[in-house]
């Protein structure tokens, strides 16, 4: 595996394999990696020639400088996973090498980022559609993988290469959970025990909705439920819990089985902030 610091020597890297017609996958990611990112990865190797990971804690993306300063770091551990599953190289840039200087551009996705995680993390895709759109150039891979765990950024991001013409395919891969639902996230190490326990409550709370929605229960009744039930455990906070199209993240209030529906949740538990949605129909 290649250890690459620079954008010169991720593209003289990248140019080789094209040269020998062999196709890259692109997994970007911030490090800290589970089975989550390793999911991504083997989706990565199943479908192009050759994967790229890289380790990245992009600055411009968050709106907390705490949760920028706390983003847990593991580059040892994550070497060695890299390593075991067998990628071809990680780029792990310095900060400098990405943004030589601040970027002036600001980029606006209009209604997709009004709501939910745009709504409550000013500026937070802004962010990622810069520093994506800086390691798509770089690293000119065939295909790109993300997480679904992340819906509204996949939705922001296929807009993203639609609107820049950008000549990759995105590809989703579903959200891995551990045994008790609970969403892998670099955030979750942050947790401790008694948080950790709590933070299921965005899963139970998610399954809860979904099976109400199935069983013809109306949203505004399932969504008080689901409001009091978070504000029985102490030490977490919902910010918001929506039913939504999966695709353009427009608002909904009843199920729909012709739309493509998401249930969306963003909490905070103790000073971690955790995001998870689960699919309703598709
Ligand atoms: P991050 O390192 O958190 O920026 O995530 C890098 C990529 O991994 C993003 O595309 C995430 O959506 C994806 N990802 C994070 N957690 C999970 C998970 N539990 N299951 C699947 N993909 C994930």
């Amino acid at each position: 595996m290649k250890i690459l610091r620079t954008k010169n020597a991720v593209k003289s890297f990248c140019l080789n394999l094209q040269l020998n017609k062999i196709t890259i996958g692109f997994v970007p990611t911030m490090g800290a990696l589970h089975q989550g990112h390793l999911d991504l990865i083997k989706k990565a190797k199943d479908n192009t020639g050759s994967v790229i990971v890289s380790i990245f804690v992009n600055p411009t993306q968050f709106n907390n400088i705490e949760d920028f300063e706390q983003y847990p770091k593991s580059l040892h551990n994550d070497l060695e996973l890299l390593e075991n599953i067998g990628v071809a190289a990680v780029f792990i840039p310095e900060n400098q090498e990405i943004y030589p200087d601040k970027p002036i551009l600001k980029i606006d996705f209009g209604l997709l980022e009004q709501r939910l995680e745009g709504a409550f993390r000013p500026g937070h895709f802004n962010g990622v559609g810069i520093v994506v759109s800086k390691l798509l150039n770089i690293v000119k891979p065939d295909k790109a993988f993300f997480g679904e765990k992340d819906l509204q950024q996949v939705a922001v991001i296929k807009r993203l290469v639609m609107d820049l013409s950008f000549d990759v395919e995105i590809v989703v891969v579903p959200t891995v959970r551990d045994k008790d639902g609970l969403a892998l996230s670099s955030r979750n190490l942050r947790l401790n025990p008694v948080e950790r326990n709590k933070a299921l409550t965005l899963f139970r709370m998610l399954s809860y909705a979904k099976s109400e929605l199935f069983n013809g229960g109306a949203w505004l009744d399932i969504l008080l439920h689901v409001k009091h039930e978070f504000s029985q455990i102490s030490d977490v906070r919902l910010e918001y819990f929506e039913l939504v199209h999966a695709e353009d993240m427009s608002k909904q209030d009843s199920f729909n089985k012709d739309i493509p529906l998401s249930i969306c949740v963003a909490a905070y538990v103790g000073k971690v902030r955790l995001i998870d949605n689960i699919p309703v129909n598709h």
